[in-house]
């Protein structure tokens, strides 16, 4: 088993020694590393992480191969469903030995015989989370115009006619609306009765000015008006 100093994350290598080539595989059961959110997904600290570790010493120092299988919640990109993951992370880090030759190269140390994995596995957990999880590879995703959830609902379509604009429709397509008749009339000579109720008012305050030649051709419409 592993010998835990401070965090379950900090393992002794003094079994395995110094000598290059000797290896040993362990086992570190921990929490998933503090507030690991990337974007839609967040890794929760519990249930623990169990990572199958691998030392090995070489020359310089000790390299860790670390593999485990991170539960992480998730939203879909698409639909915004809650998404259980098991993300496959795999790390490889080299922790070299004080005063090594690469001991600059700002490569993490091994400290009084223990390495510290956790940096290693945070990274590793960072860069392994989809950027853009979903809840399955061909998620429909939500509807651009209700909102709602196109995996839940196959059908979902909306009608491109709205009923609540049928009678402004039918007088703006007034010209061509003899086939739709039976649906119409009720309408439409409302509004030509309201036309020319209002024009005649204009006429009668300008007449010095305007000659009558012009005005009636805008009436036109509804000739018995005009003749008034
Ligand atoms: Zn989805
Ligand atoms: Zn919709």
């Amino acid at each position: 088993m592993t010998t835990t100093h401070t965090t379950p994350y900090r393992v002794s290598t003094r079994e395995l020694g110094r000598q290059a080539g000797s290896s040993r595989r362990l086992r570190v059961v921990a929490p998933a590393p503090a507030e690991l959110v990337v974007g839609l997904v967040v890794v929760p600290q519990q249930p623990d992480l169990e990572l199958d570790v691998l030392l090995e010493a070489v020359t310089e120092g000790i390299l860790a191969r670390i593999s485990a299988l991170v539960p992480a919640a998730a939203e879909c990109a698409r639909c915004l469903a809650s998404v259980a993951l098991q993300v496959p992370v795999d790390a490889r880090e080299l922790f070299v030995y004080p005063g090594a030759d690469r001991a600059d190269e700002e490569l993490p140390v091994v400290d009084v015989d223990h390495v510290d994995l956790e940096p290693v596995v945070r990274d590793a957990i960072g860069l392994a989370l989809p950027l853009a999880p979903l809840c399955r590879p061909d998620c429909g995703g939500l509807c651009p115009r209700c909102g709602a959830r196109l995996d839940d609902d196959p059908g979902h379509a909306h009608d491109d006619f709205d009923p609540r604009w049928e009678a402004l429709t039918a007088l703006l397509a007034d010209g061509g609306a003899a086939e739709a008749a039976p649906d119409v009339p009720p309408a439409a000579p409302h509004v030509l009765r309201d036309i020319p109720d209002a024009a005649p008012d204009r006429p009668t305050r300008v007449p010095p000015a305007a000659p009558a030649a012009a005005q009636p051709a805008v009436v036109d419409p509804s000739p018995r008006s005009t003749e008034e």
